[in-house]
């Protein structure tokens, strides 16, 4: 099974950015996230974030238009 990359974007500046965790598609549908911390790499803000604000990318596709989007 693929494994999803999880990005999301900042709160304050828009900026998207990988938060570094790596599931495959199963336990994304299963995780919760209840709340998350993420810190921008580019304004250094910290913000919480939902299930819903991740965007997932699969890994190894980065070629893929469209690839993870719209399946939430
Ligand atoms: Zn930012």
């Amino acid at each position: 099974m693929a494994r999803l990359s999880l990005l999301i974007r900042c709160q304050a500046c828009g900026h998207e950015f990988d938060t570094g965790i790596r599931m495959d598609r199963r336990n994304f549908a299963r995780a919760t996230f209840a709340s998350n911390y993420h810190t921008c790499p580019r304004c250094g803000r910290r913000g919480t974030y939902h299930k819903e604000d991740f965007r997932v990318q699969e890994e190894g596709s980065p070629n893929s238009p469209g690839a993870g989007r719209g399946e939430q």
